[in-house]
């Protein structure tokens, strides 16, 4: 494998970059170009091109740890820390039953990973406590996408449609600065002659770029949909005869933005009605337009339905289901997608399976050889089970994931996780929460494993093994494996989990064969030949219209000939503006938003441990308008502190008239004295459980020495 070059993928965002890795002799591993794979070109952004460097990161853990009798974190044999692991989980479910054993997962896991760890859930354990924390990611869209379309995938059509459409809204998404790449579709649509409108309360890089931009109160956005589609009635820019034929429930929803004056939208978003208008205008003249949204709209205890409102806008007009029209959502994290196609969310099966439908867990447990009643129900949603943890649930499994960083209201979760029986973690680097467990087991990343992801687009892909592991470390797929034998009671348990990931894949296949997400007609030898395949691809004996060599093309658009819903049309949803979970008061005056900055990731465990990327982004700041400054007497520099009733954050003041004045915004990727997470509101949506991580009534304060 020495000196050879190996096509794969990014370890991170949603957008699965392609590139080249080259292992060199000095151990050190090369990035180059991979022009062929087409989503990005060959193009990478920072975090791409120096992933690498945390396969041999200082920081990087060879060794299993165990807590030892004074407290401290020691190194353990394999041996030692699988059977801990065993012993802990299996105390739990003895003492307590099964749902008092946790399982939390990642939105990185591979699709195969996913698809172990919740069978391991539900078969080995017989928990149903298992959620992950994609739930923080995509779950608004994933909720408003299946209740108005019938099947949720990030985007219903391949980027490439994205610059031969005539408009694009940008909903609450800054790919400038989370996916990089992508900013070329937006700058290729103007130079095509379509336009771009952003929407984001601050004036990001992206919104820079727009035709267009509005900048709402931060939580405001379904107002503003509501008003945009005010306009197109009154303006008479719907499309009659779509809505006749191919959606149900107009009338509702007219009558619930007709109630939506664009003079009372105006106050509530403080985006003016000329502007309003300005957007409607541009957003109905082409042929063909799309709305995509980000966790903007997404993060919200109304996520649901300001997403929802959004596909009212779609559907009103005509776009939706048409080519180069349509909604899609910008899935954050780099299996995001598949992560929640696969069973590791708290209500799912694998295939996009409803865990409360007969058929479906008849389906699953058909090819796990279990009794369907077995299957535990849907279990709790990511803060919910983290809620939980101390009381009802009082061990937990963590795979791919740093709560304590990127959880809501994060010293909660903190207490919440150290008030455990047992907590094991599964990481490649001490991470603030791996820190608190009392085994941790160091695996495998990325580019030492083989696995498949789905991206943002539900192209699935696969991601190969590119250098060797080091010493002591272990995959996933080998610690379940190795669990599930210690476990288990009987074969399922013990020879349900292979530890080779194409082998895991191809019980996937089975699993997902039928689903809304149907893999089966998926296998690695395409994925090696084929730049990805976008679901639903049934296999050949399934594949209704399979071309003639009887393999499914798969499916890079959706919903051109009908909706998934049972009368193949899609469901407007009659929504109303609602404020935020958390008003500002006098006490908390100011909105805190928060977000990413393109040099780390997430909630910075990889890309913390990168040098390069250290020196771009060093740690947290505050950005605030310079009326707020001056109000409080600092500036740009001054470290500020930013107090909510769930706790205080300090970091240093970053001046700037890109940010109305009632707001301020800090990034979530550093623990410590400058975590965002400390401050933010887990007010949860009612239908898609998502934290209000978006939105949240804050006091700003001068910190003087
Ligand atoms: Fe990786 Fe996303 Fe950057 Fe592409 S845009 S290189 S997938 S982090």
């Amino acid at each position: 494998m020495q000196n050879t070059v190996t096509p794969t993928h990014c370890p991170y965002c949603a957008l699965q970059c392609g590139m080249n890795l080259t292992p060199a002799a000095d151990g050190t591993v090369g990035v180059s170009e991979r022009a062929d794979f087409p989503v990005n070109r060959g193009a990478l952004c920072g975090k791409g091109r120096t992933a690498p460097a945390v396969l041999s990161a200082a920081v990087r853990l060879t060794s299993p740890l165990v807590r030892s009798a004074d407290g401290t974190l020691v190194p353990a044999s394999w041996t030692e820390a699988l059977d801990r692991v065993a012993d802990g989980l299996a105390r739990t479910r003895d003492a307590h039953g099964a749902d008092a054993v946790g399982v939390f997962g990642g939105g990185g896991l591979t699709n195969e990973k996913a698809y172990a760890l919740g069978k391991f859930a539900r078969v080995v354990l017989g928990t149903s406590q298992i959620d992950y924390n994609g739930r923080f990611c995509m779950s608004s869209a994933a909720a408003a996408g299946g209740r108005a379309f019938g099947l949720d995938r990030g985007l219903p059509f391949p980027l490439e449609d994205v610059p031969r459409t005539g408009c694009v809204i940008l909903v609450g998404s800054n790919p400038a600065e989370t996916m990089p790449p992508a900013l070329r579709y937006f700058t290729e649509l103007k130079e095509n002659g379509g336009t771009l409108i952003v929407v984001d309360p601050r004036r990001t890089r992206t919104a820079e770029q727009a035709d267009l931009h509005l900048a709402p109160r931060p939580g405001t956005d379904l107002a503003l949909a509501l008003g945009l589609l005010h306009l197109v009635v009154a303006e008479g820019r719907t499309d009659e005869e779509y809505i006749r034929e191919r959606t149900t429930g107009w009338e509702e929803t007219r009558a619930a933005a007709m109630a939506h004056w664009p003079e009372h939208v105006e106050r509530i978003t403080g985006v003016s009605v000329p502007q309003l208008r300005e957007a409607v205008r541009l957003f109905c003249a082409p042929e063909a337009a799309m709305v995509l949204t980000a966790r903007g709209p997404e993060q919200q205890a109304k996520g649901t339905d300001t997403v929802g409102a959004w596909i009212n806008l779609c559907l009103a007009t005509g776009r939706a289901g048409r080519p180069l029209s349509g909604y899609g959502c910008l899935t954050g994290q780099g299996n995001g997608q598949g992560g929640r196609e696969h069973g590791q969310k708290a209500d799912q099966l694998p295939g996009y399976r409803k865990l409360t439908d007969p058929a479906a867990r008849a389906h699953v447990a058909g090819v796990w050889g279990v009794d369907p009643d077995s299957l535990p129900g849907p279990g709790r949603s990511a803060y919910e089970l983290l809620d939980a943890l101390g009381t009802d649930i009082r061990s937990l499994l963590l795979m791919g994931s740093n709560p304590v960083v990127s959880a809501p209201r994060a010293a909660h979760v903190e207490e919440r996780i150290r008030a455990l029986d047992f907590l094991a973690v599964c990481d490649v680097v001490l991470s603030e929460t791996a820190a608190l467990a009392d085994v941790v087991l160091p695996v495998t990343q990325w580019a030492e494993e083989t696995g498949t992801t789905t991206n943002l687009e539900g192209r699935v892909l696969l991601r190969r093994r590119a250098v060797r592991p080091p010493d002591g470390v272990r995959s996933d797929l080998e610690v379940l494996h190795e669990l599930a034998a210690r476990l288990g009671r009987g074969t399922v348990a013990e020879k349900g989990f292979p530890t080779d990931p194409e082998e895991v894949f191809e019980e996937l296949r089975r699993a997902s064969a039928g689903g809304p997400a149907d893999y089966s007609g998926i296998t690695y030898r395409r994925l090696a030949e084929e730049n990805g395949v976008f679901w639903p691809c049934p296999a050949p004996q399934a594949a209704e219209g399979a071309d003639g060599a009887g393999v499914h093309p798969g499916t890079p658009r959706l919903f051109l000939d009908r909706f998934a819903t049972e009368d193949g049309r899609a469901r407007f949803a009659p929504v109303a503006h609602r404020p935020i979970a958390e008003e500002p008061d006098e006490e908390y005056p100011v909105l805190l938003t928060t977000g990413r900055v393109v040099a780390q990731y997430q909630s910075g465990a990889q890309t913390r441990r990168v040098d390069e990327l250290n020196a771009a982004a060093p740690g947290p700041f505050v950005e605030l308008h310079p009326r707020l400054a001056q109000r409080l007497g600092v500036a740009d520099g001054d470290p500020v502190a930013v107090v909510s009733r769930r706790g205080r954050a300090v970091a240093p003041g970053r001046i700037t008239t890109a940010i109305r004045p009632d707001t301020v915004f800090m990034p979530f990727h550093w623990p410590g004295e400058g975590r965002a997470n400390t401050l933010t509101n887990p007010a949860l949506d009612p239908t898609s459980r998502m934290p209000e991580f978006k939105a949240c009534a804050v006091r700003v304060e001068a910190v003087r020495p």
